[in-house]
């Protein structure tokens, strides 16, 4: 059945980047068969400045309608005086929660022409290859009761609650381990068990679930020692799964190791695998409009899109190996370009394309 895609440009450098990996859907979509529509919307700041509104009702309406979604970046500084509601990071926010997008994917891979990119030695960090999956939806971030109170003696405290029940947990934990099926079947769940009543139910039903998933080695880890095994070794993890706070945290560590933020794309799934994806910076307000961001991290979006919501893994692989080709002819953005070298967004976009297009014939 052909399947609805929505893209959504955005803000600063978006429509730049989005423009490149529509291109290579539209690739696939006429020269290879992939049975798919293509739709767009406007969301961020663009639509507050359309409709008033960071995410009109008409955007919403046709992201519930979509199959996947996939989205450049919002924000800029021209919109950071509005209140709070009406910030274009707010679109962000409503997407995931009025689409029940649970599930984050967050994959560090190191791009063998890239190594020299890393904080870290070469050798710990060639080859590596990690999927975080953090839970988006629900914990501390949104666990009431929340807020600032005055105490008794006038002093202020600040509180709030982290707080998962084993339904969340086990869907969390379904999604993690049909990742890792996919992968090495490795599994790392990360809490802080020792602390945290939490994190005991957190473990004892990832436990459980894992019994379900008997092909799939699971382990189990504190958050410190995640944290301090992640720049130490970082190559012993294939997927780890933990909830929304440590996973934010981990995910950024992750993504740093490999050097480059435009470079890594990232997905948001809900239970029947929906997914919203996007590049994991931001509208790079600083460069927009001058033709040299980086769009790889937004094809590679549509890599994961294409494996994760469209069961299209071939295609994903394609795509994937036709940025890892790409790299290993040398082409850079002045983003990962360590010698002055660059091309721009659009030449990028296009040799992606070329070796696309030499892949299938
Ligand atoms: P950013 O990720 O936009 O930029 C950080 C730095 O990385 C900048 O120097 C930028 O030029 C560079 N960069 C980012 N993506 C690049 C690419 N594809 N190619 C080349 N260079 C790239 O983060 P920021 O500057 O903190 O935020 C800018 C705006 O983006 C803010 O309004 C912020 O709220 C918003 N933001 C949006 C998202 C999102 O849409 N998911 C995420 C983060 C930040």
């Amino acid at each position: 059945m052909t399947k609805q895609i929505l893209v959504l440009p955005g803000d600063g450098i978006g429509p730049e980047i989005v423009e490149q990996a529509v291109r290579v859907l539209e690739l696939l979509r006429d020269e290879s068969g992939l049975d798919i529509t293509i739709s767009q919307a406007t969301v961020g700041g663009k639509a507050y400045d359309e409709t008033g509104h960071p995410l009109p009702e008409a955007t919403l309406a046709m992201a519930r309608q979509a199959d996947a979604i996939l989205l450049g970046a919002v924000g800029g500084p021209q919109y950071e005086s509005l209140d709070r509601e009406l910030r274009p990071e707010q679109a962000l926010l409503g997407l995931r929660s009025e689409l029940q997008l649970f599930s984050n994917l967050r994959p560090a891979l190191m791009y063998p022409a890239l190594t020299g990119a890393s904080s870290l030695k070469p050798e710990i960090v060639s080859g590596l290859d990690i999927m975080i999956v953090r839970e988006l939806t629900g914990g501390i971030y949104f666990g009431s009761p929340r807020g600032i109170r005055t105490l008794d003696n006038g002093q202020r405290e600040g509180f709030n609650t982290l707080v998962y029940n084993e339904a969340e947990i086990e869907r969390i934990a379904h999604s993690a381990f049909d990742i890792a099926m996919k992968r090495d079947k490795r599994l790392c769940s990360v809490d802080k068990a020792n602390v945290l009543e939490v994190s005991e139910l957190w473990r004892e039903v990832v436990s459980r679930v894992g019994e379900e998933y008997p092909e799939v080695e699971l382990s189990h880890m504190y958050v410190d020692n995640a944290a301090m095994q992640l720049v130490r070794e970082p190559k012993q993890f294939d997927v780890m799964v933990t909830k929304n706070m440590f996973g934010d945290i981990l995910s950024d560590a992750a993504a740093m190791l490999t050097g480059s933020i435009g470079m890594l794309p990232s997905a948001s799934l809900d239970a029947q695998g929906k997914g919203m994806y996007e590049p994991i910076h931001g509208s790079a307000p600083d460069i927009a409009g001058q033709g040299i961001a980086n769009p790889l991290a937004t094809i590679l979006s549509v890599a994961m899109l294409l494996r994760y919501t469209l069961g299209e893994s071939n295609f994903a692989d394609q795509i994937e190996r036709a940025v890892e080709a790409v790299l290993n002819d040398g082409l850079r953005t002045p983003d990962i370009s360590d010698n002055g070298d660059s091309i721009g967004t659009v030449a990028m976009g296009d040799a992606v394309l070329e070796k696309l297009q030499q892949s299938a014939n």
